[in-house]
């Protein structure tokens, strides 16, 4: 018998005109929606007028459930995985059968949609090459310094995911750590009062205790840990240039250039042994 498919659909994240065309079919074909809150994605299906069969799936039942949805899939049915809102498996339910799937030769077809960091990320301003999503910041204290620690030090446009309440408490520990870098606050994306506030972190510290709803922030790479790394891009010679230029001895600059490229300082040593 042929397997079924396992179809990752992406739901709005507010604004259900942003439902796409394929979602509804593949909600309407499959035989069975796993969903995160069947109640709330029975407001979905009502609104579109579908009636489906649905299964709840959600953080708590997430490794059970995925063996069950695994033997329906190996049965031939085809199965839509749905979270509360956006794409399933980011900060939401859907790794867990992903993996059970890929193991059991499962065919995986996503269904593109609304995801909140992506489209806080593009409207944000900053930098989109190249971030780093964190999703919601830990609360173990341990886990969140260790996390804080690799905001403060990355060059890449940072992304995380917070909750109104602990707003305040998030801004003012970033506060500590990244200090002039640009923050833009995206709040209530694709709904009536979407918002995005563009500033630092004083400036939206400011404003924290007023601001309600649903929040992403985005975050300036630190620029100090760019230059680091553009060097470590330079040929030797030109790595070499940068700092005699600085008026540095050989011996020092040599001691340098291997610390920023983290090697062994007789490896430097030998190249420029004879120049
Ligand atoms: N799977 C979702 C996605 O694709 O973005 C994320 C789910 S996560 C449990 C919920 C968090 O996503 C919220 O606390 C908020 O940080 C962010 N979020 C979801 N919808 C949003 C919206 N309309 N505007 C801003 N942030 C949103």
């Amino acid at each position: 018998m042929e397997k079924g498919i396992l179809y990752i659909v992406a739901t709005p994240i507010g604004n259900l005109e942003d439902i796409t065309l394929r979602a509804l079919r593949i909600l309407k074909e499959v035989d069975l929606i796993a969903a995160e809150d069947t109640r709330n994605t029975l407001k979905l299906l009502n609104h579109f007028e579908i009636s489906k069969t649905m299964i709840s799936y959600h953080r708590h039942n997430e490794e059970f459930r995925s063996e069950h949805l695994v033997k329906e899939l190996e049965e031939g049915k085809n199965i839509a995985i749905v979270s509360d809102a956006g794409t399933p498996g980011i900060n939401d339910p859907g790794e867990e059968i992903i993996k059970k799937c890929i193991e059991n030769d499962i065919r995986i077809v996503p269904i593109p949609g609304a995801c909140a960091m992506i489209n806080a990320l593009v409207a944000s301003g900053i930098s989109t090459k190249e971030f780093l999503y964190y999703g919601f910041l830990p609360l173990n204290k341990k886990l969140r310094k260790e996390k804080l620690e690799e905001i403060k030090n990355t060059n890449k446009t940072v992304i995380l995911y917070e909750a109104p309440h602990k707003l305040k408490t998030t801004l003012k520990d970033l506060e500590k750590i990244i200090e002039n870098r640009k923050v833009v606050l995206a709040r209530e994306l694709t709904k009536i009062h979407e918002e995005f506030i563009r500033g630092n972190i004083k400036n939206l510290l400011e404003k924290a205790d007023d601001l309600k709803g649903e929040m992403v922030l985005v975050i300036e790479g630190n620029e100090d840990i760019k230059e680091e790394n553009k060097l470590n891009e330079l040929t030797l010679e030109e790595h070499y240039k940068f700092y005699e230029i600085q008026g540095l001895e050989k011996k020092e600059i040599i001691k340098k250039i291997a610390k920023d490229r983290e090697v062994n300082r007789n490896e430097i040593y030998k190249h420029f042994l004879n120049k």
